[in-house]
Protein backbone atom coordinates (compact mmCIF):
# COMPACT_ATOMS: atom_id res chain seq x y z
CA UNK A 1 0.00 0.00 0.00
CA UNK A 2 1.29 3.22 -1.16
CA UNK A 3 0.84 6.79 1.41
CA UNK A 4 1.73 9.96 0.06
CA UNK A 5 2.41 12.56 2.76
CA UNK A 6 1.90 16.15 2.34
CA UNK A 7 3.61 18.48 5.38
CA UNK A 8 1.51 21.37 4.23
CA UNK A 9 3.86 23.36 7.34
CA UNK A 10 6.53 23.02 5.38
CA UNK A 11 5.29 23.38 1.38
CA UNK A 12 5.71 26.48 -0.06
CA UNK A 13 3.39 25.82 -3.35
CA UNK A 14 6.45 25.49 -6.06
CA UNK A 15 4.52 22.76 -7.51
CA UNK A 16 7.70 21.37 -8.45
CA UNK A 17 6.44 17.54 -7.29
CA UNK A 18 2.77 18.18 -9.46
CA UNK A 19 5.16 19.00 -12.72
CA UNK A 20 7.55 15.81 -12.32
CA UNK A 21 5.09 13.30 -11.34
CA UNK A 22 5.07 11.05 -14.41
CA UNK A 23 1.33 9.98 -13.54
CA UNK A 24 -0.86 13.04 -12.73
CA UNK A 25 -1.12 11.39 -9.34
CA UNK A 26 -0.54 14.95 -7.69
CA UNK A 27 -2.47 18.08 -8.15
CA UNK A 28 -3.11 21.57 -7.43
CA UNK A 29 -6.23 22.11 -5.22
CA UNK A 30 -7.68 25.38 -6.86
CA UNK A 31 -10.55 25.32 -4.61
CA UNK A 32 -8.57 26.12 -1.85
CA UNK A 33 -6.56 28.94 -0.83
CA UNK A 34 -3.53 28.58 1.86
CA UNK A 35 -0.76 30.25 3.28
CA UNK A 36 -1.69 32.63 -0.07
CA UNK A 37 -1.57 29.77 -2.30
CA UNK A 38 -3.64 26.55 -4.08
CA UNK A 39 -2.57 23.52 -1.71
CA UNK A 40 -0.94 20.20 -3.62
CA UNK A 41 -3.15 17.33 -3.04
CA UNK A 42 -3.12 13.39 -3.56
CA UNK A 43 -5.16 13.40 -7.12
CA UNK A 44 -5.10 10.14 -8.12
CA UNK A 45 -3.14 7.40 -5.75
CA UNK A 46 -4.14 4.33 -7.08
CA UNK A 47 -2.13 5.59 -10.26
CA UNK A 48 1.28 6.10 -8.15
CA UNK A 49 3.96 3.92 -8.32
CA UNK A 50 5.90 5.07 -5.92
CA UNK A 51 8.77 6.29 -8.08
CA UNK A 52 9.30 8.98 -5.76
CA UNK A 53 10.42 11.70 -7.89
CA UNK A 54 7.87 14.02 -5.99
CA UNK A 55 9.85 13.29 -2.90
CA UNK A 56 13.52 13.78 -4.06
CA UNK A 57 12.72 16.86 -6.41
CA UNK A 58 10.60 18.68 -3.28
CA UNK A 59 13.22 21.50 -2.03
CA UNK A 60 11.17 21.29 1.16
CA UNK A 61 11.34 18.00 2.15
CA UNK A 62 7.33 18.61 2.32
CA UNK A 63 6.32 15.68 0.40
CA UNK A 64 7.29 11.63 1.43
CA UNK A 65 6.08 8.50 0.17
CA UNK A 66 6.07 5.49 2.05
CA UNK A 67 5.12 2.04 0.78
CA UNK A 68 3.59 -0.64 3.03
CA UNK A 69 4.60 -4.33 2.49
CA UNK A 70 0.92 -6.54 2.31
CA UNK A 71 1.06 -8.79 4.90
CA UNK A 72 -1.65 -10.89 4.04
S1 LIG B 1 7.47 20.31 -4.38
FE1 LIG B 1 7.26 20.37 -2.14
S2 LIG B 1 7.13 22.54 -1.63
FE2 LIG B 1 6.73 22.36 -3.81
S3 LIG B 1 4.49 22.19 -3.96
FE3 LIG B 1 5.29 20.10 -3.87
S4 LIG B 1 5.23 19.52 -1.68
FE4 LIG B 1 5.04 21.76 -1.83
S1 LIG C 1 5.87 8.64 -6.13
FE1 LIG C 1 6.06 9.04 -8.35
S2 LIG C 1 4.10 8.41 -9.21
FE2 LIG C 1 3.79 8.64 -6.99
S3 LIG C 1 3.08 10.75 -6.71
FE3 LIG C 1 5.29 10.79 -6.47
S4 LIG C 1 6.12 11.27 -8.51
FE4 LIG C 1 3.98 10.61 -8.75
Amino acid sequence: MIQIRINHAWCKGCYICVSVCPRDVLAIDTKSWQKSFHPVYVKQLERCTACRNCELFCPDLAIEVQVEEDTK
